[in-house]
């Protein structure tokens, strides 16, 4: 296999979903800041490949062709891009995560397009054997280090981990659990940081697509009846897709997954500081240490920072 080009560790995986972007000026702008900033930091050696894999639908792709080769201009490093198309991940996904889009999304049903929404969930099912790791990344980003060094923390991954993944800055899930955590008031599901488990956010993922496919255990949290249980146990309902699946098995099962640090996905967002959680917002918020990603959740301009 060693002339199996996927096979080799000098490629470097990185996915972004891509879809609706001809419609959105918004979106465009994100992408626009988001590659510039990616291009500006990056650092690879002379034999390397930065592989950037766009979910896109017919629209998107063509206006991505159009803008990646001046937004990467002042890249250093060789890179590749690879079109997915969001309708064939969307038919093979939707049979593995229809059951838990329930638990998981906005509304009642569990609607055939939202399924792409738990991509991240299932996509060791669903991509070649060949890839072996992938960095999924939200297009609402500012790089500030070398997306190289995020890498890098797959060697962190201690031997159960499969998904390494930031904490969620706001009380969001203190509020998704606020059952639960009445009903059992010493446990730590819904606390802030550092001593409590306050749910993940998907902007930023590593995922060892390899050691997904191996892990039983991860594989038997995809089965309807576990997520099912699993949601009864906790009184989840959320509408927040991959994240909330995550979050959720992340408190049953915190192995398997490596805690990226803060500053690997900063988020900006504070809606929910005006929404009934003031007085415990900065707890969540609290981001120490060097800031590698900014990251604009729920539309907030990275411009100043
Ligand atoms: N996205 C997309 N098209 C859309 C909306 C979202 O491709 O119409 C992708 C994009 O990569 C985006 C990600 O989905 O970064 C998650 O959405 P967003 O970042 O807006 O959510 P937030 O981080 O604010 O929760
Ligand atoms: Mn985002």
């Amino acid at each position: 296999a060693g002339d199996d080009l996927q096979e080799k560790p000098s490629r470097f995986h990185a996915l972004m979903m891509f879809t609706k972007v001809d419609k959105s000026l918004s979106l465009q702008q994100k992408f626009q800041v988001a590659m510039r900033s990616m291009a500006k930091h990056g650092r690879f050696l002379e034999d390397e490949m930065l592989v950037l894999h766009y979910v896109s639908d017919a629209g998107s792709q063509e206006m991505g062709k159009k803008m990646l080769p001046e937004l990467l201009l002042d890249a250093t490093f060789q890179y590749e891009v690879v079109f997915h198309e969001v309708d064939t991940l969307t038919e093979k996904l939707f049979p593995i995560v229809e059951a838990m889009q329930k638990h998981f999304s906005a509304g009642s049903g569990a609607y055939y397009s939202d399924a792409i929404f738990f991509l991240s969930v299932a996509m060791h099912r669903i991509m070649p054997a060949e890839l072996k790791r992938i960095v999924q990344l939200d297009l609402d980003l500012k790089f500030r280090s070398n997306i190289r060094d995020l890498f890098q923390e797959f060697n962190h991954f201690p031997a159960e981990a499969v998904i390494g993944i930031a904490r969620e800055m706001q009380p969001v899930y203190r509020h998704t659990f606020w059952q639960y955590r009445k009903e059992n008031p010493k446990s730590r599901v819904g606390d802030p940081p550092p001593d409590g488990l306050p749910g993940f956010n998907s902007g930023v993922m590593l995922l060892n697509l390899d050691a997904m496919r191996r892990s039983t255990l991860y594989n038997q949290l995809l089965e309807p009846k576990r997520v099912a249980h699993l949601a009864e146990k906790y009184h989840f309902r959320g509408h927040l897709g991959d994240q909330d699946f995550f979050t959720m098995i992340g408190m049953e099962h915190r192995e398997l997954f490596y805690p990226l640090s803060c500053g690997w996905n900063r988020q900006l967002c504070t809606w929910w500081r005006e929404h009934g959680y003031g007085d415990v917002f900065q707890l969540y918020y609290h981001c120490d240490g060097p800031v590698h990603i900014y990251h604009g959740n729920c539309n907030t301009p990275t411009a100043g920072w």
